[in-house]
């Protein structure tokens, strides 16, 4: 099995995506947007490393637990580990999860690619927002989405055109435990 390297993980949320969702942040992107919500994300180097199929039980549980709808890979950039992702998004669709791709790609580009491991990331995601964080195009129409430059793909029919309209906000979640506090969604 591939290797996934991560930057986090959260077994469950409702900021990133329609309904109750696992969110995987990778690590890694080098496209050094300067107003990045995850900075920290963006550095290319060995951070958490996990076998795919350890995701396996773990995200089955979570399902179990929350209700999962799906799960969605953010970052750093998913498509810096398209072969992992590909692997768990193909998991995720054959046990019932839908699955939603942050890129700071265009969708063009990545068709343009041309990669056995994008091709597959794609063939198993429902919705993919494309595109880099802008923060003079701020979006303030559509749910999770950061800003206007960024488009929304429904890949298949899972998701209709007009969910990102639905409730016009950005939310944000504030996860405390006794090791850590963990930020996510929209931070401003
Ligand atoms: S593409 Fe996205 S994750 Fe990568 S640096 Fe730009 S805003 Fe950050």
């Amino acid at each position: 099995m591939p290797y996934l390297n991560l930057a986090t993980i959260r077994l469950y949320t409702e900021s990133e995506g329609p309904g109750k969702r696992a969110a995987i942040w990778v690590q890694g992107c080098q496209r050094r947007c300067p107003d990045c919500c995850n900075p920290a994300m963006q550095e290319i180097r060995k951070n958490k490393i996990v076998d795919v199929s350890d995701f396996w039980p773990l995200i089955a549980d979570a399902k179990e637990k929350y209700q999962l709808e799906g799960v969605t890979f953010l970052g750093g950039e998913p498509i810096l580990q398209a072969e992992g992702l590909a692997d768990l998004a193909e998991w995720c669709r054959n046990h019932g999860l839908s699955v939603i791709v942050f890129t700071g790609y265009l969708y063009q580009e990545l068709l343009e690619m041309n990669n056995p491991h994008v091709l597959r990331l794609l063939k198993y995601t429902d919705m993919l927002v494309d595109g880099p964080y802008i923060k003079e195009l701020y979006d303030r129409e559509r749910d999770w989405i950061g800003s206007s430059n960024q488009q929304v793909f429904f890949l298949t029919d899972y998701y209709k055109p007009g969910i990102e309209y639905e409730h016009h906000t950005h939310s944000m979640e504030i996860n405390i435990t006794d090791r850590s506090l963990q930020m996510n969604g929209w931070p401003f």
